[in-house]
């Protein structure tokens, strides 16, 4: 590699830090580097040899260096149920796992962020206790219309709905007429709306045509009151206005394939809708889950391995955009596990530090590369929420969030491990792909070798403080 430093503001703009290595994951594909940091952004990104003298170096060798992951789906639960998790917990985890960039999602948390008010006391809730730097979606819940402005003013980088009940009674589900007023608002200035996609009436009817003999420990039982039908009708309504008020529309964690030929089709007439899915839709197969194992319940749920494999080929070509946890833990009392009664364990899936070895391992059984996890876990996310001039990828002018890792080691999950608030998680004892070593925010390190060796140093993210 011989080609001239690309310098941000000239040959006078010396570096105070440079990690290199010989596998760097920049936008053009991977290739050895020296990444130029200076006030924590990166300034240049020169050859792995080119370095100007006198200066720190952490040279990360053989193992890959890539722009920190950014998780725009994280329930952290403060204030209110800080006792389910934690910002200091949540964002040690994710300084663990090698994720830099975190959006919290507006429900769980007590109150609500579906009010400027509320959204002030999540704020306020972060001091001192962010190991990542964090930003925060509001929510649209039915009447708080005239609230969507004032958050969108105050930082929040767009609004979360459920068209389903959310399973806490401060966060309704909206209705068609609720998304119509929402989503008129939201055209006015711009943002995005993100939305869990089921109905509830396919998921009345497939209940009520349960086999009353159905075992509440099995997993299929609970499989079976969640169709791919109610996540459908839920997408085509949210295509359907996503085009009619011509505002970007974001689906959250997508379950069923039965819905990718839509998604298809309204993504090439030109409507702005993006999809996530993630790590536990992507590893596991509802064949392979036990009966009584309550730590599999999410919702929507995790399906057939025949679905599984329509995801990943729609990651591939790109009807599905990118992958976030939809981290969302609970006091492990709460998940049933002495019953194993499917029908009122919490669902929701742990795993926000486990999120880039979880995906990695199948990635790479199934032939892909680092540079499409690049795109499907940093920069497609950090665009998501606007980030994309500041964070998600190892380019001149963003943040210098790095991320050093071995995709060659394997590791067995070990909950102890796990600095999450509680443990609990259906990749427990799993053999998994990918230790993180080392992680950079802004240019310091934040996580090495399973130690943190500074004070919390993490931001709020607030879309107007750009
Ligand atoms: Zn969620």
């Amino acid at each position: 590699m011989s080609a001239p430093p690309q310098n941000l503001a000239g040959a006078d703009n010396n570096p105070n830090l440079i990690v290199r290595g010989k596998r760097v994951v920049t936008p053009e594909g991977e290739r050895p580097a020296a990444i130029h940091i200076r006030a924590g952004v990166i300034t240049a990104i020169s050859s792995y040899e080119e370095i100007p003298a006198g200066f720190a170096i952490h040279d990360a060798g053989g193992l890959v260096v890539m722009p920190g992951l950014v998780d725009t789906h994280v329930h952290i639960n403060e204030p209110g149920r800080t006792v389910w998790e934690g910002f200091a917990t949540a964002t040690r985890a994710a300084a663990a796992g090698g994720i830099t960039t975190l959006i919290e999602m507006p429900l769980n948390s007590i109150p609500a962020t579906t009010s400027a008010a509320a959204f002030r006391e999540k704020l306020d809730a972060t001091a001192n206790k962010l190991s990542v730097d964090t930003g925060f979606w509001g929510g649209l819940v039915p009447g708080n219309a005239a609230q969507l402005r004032a958050l969108w003013e105050a930082g929040c980088f767009g609004f979360k709905c459920f068209l389903v009940d959310s399973g806490v009674q401060e966060f309704a589900a909206v209705r068609e007429c609720d998304l119509r007023e929402g989503l008129a608002e939201l055209a006015k200035f711009g943002a995005p709306l993100l939305a869990h996609a089921e109905l509830p009436g396919p998921i009345d009817e497939a209940i009520k045509q349960r086999d009353p003999h159905a075992s509440p420990r099995a997993y299929k039982t609970w499989l079976a009151s969640r169709p791919r039908a109610a996540e459908d009708h839920a997408i085509d309504l949210l295509l359907r206005l996503a085009a009619g008020y011509a505002t970007h529309v974001h689906i959250v964690h997508l379950s069923s394939s039965d819905s990718l030929p839509q998604i298809c089709q309204a993504k090439t007439g030109g409507t702005r809708v993006t999809v996530e899915t993630c790590p536990h839709y992507l590893t596991f197969a509802s064949e392979e889950i036990p009966d009584g194992a309550t730590h599999f319940k999410c919702a929507p749920p995790i399906r057939e391995r025949e679905n599984r494999d329509k995801l990943w080929a729609a990651l591939a070509d790109g009807t599905i955009d990118m992958i976030a946890t939809d981290h969302s833990p609970c006091p492990p009392q709460m998940k049933n596990q002495h019953t194993g009664d499917f029908r009122t364990a919490w669902g929701g899936i742990a795993s926000l530090q486990l999120s880039l070895p979880a995906v990695w391992t199948q990635a790479r059984a199934r032939g892909y590369s680092l540079t499409h996890i690049a795109k499907w876990m940093c920069a497609t996310p950090a665009r998501l929420a606007g980030l994309e001039n500041k964070k998600g990828s190892i380019a001149i002018g963003r943040d210098a969030d790095l991320l050093i890792w071995n995709p060659g080691a394997a590791f067995r999950v070990d909950p102890a491990q796990l600095h999450h608030r509680h443990k609990l998680t259906p990749y427990a004892g799993q053999e998994l792909m990918g230790t993180i070593e080392t992680t950079f925010l802004r240019g310091k390190q934040i996580f090495e070798r399973g130690e943190f060796p500074s004070a919390p140093s993490g931001e709020t993210l607030l879309r107007h403080k750009l």
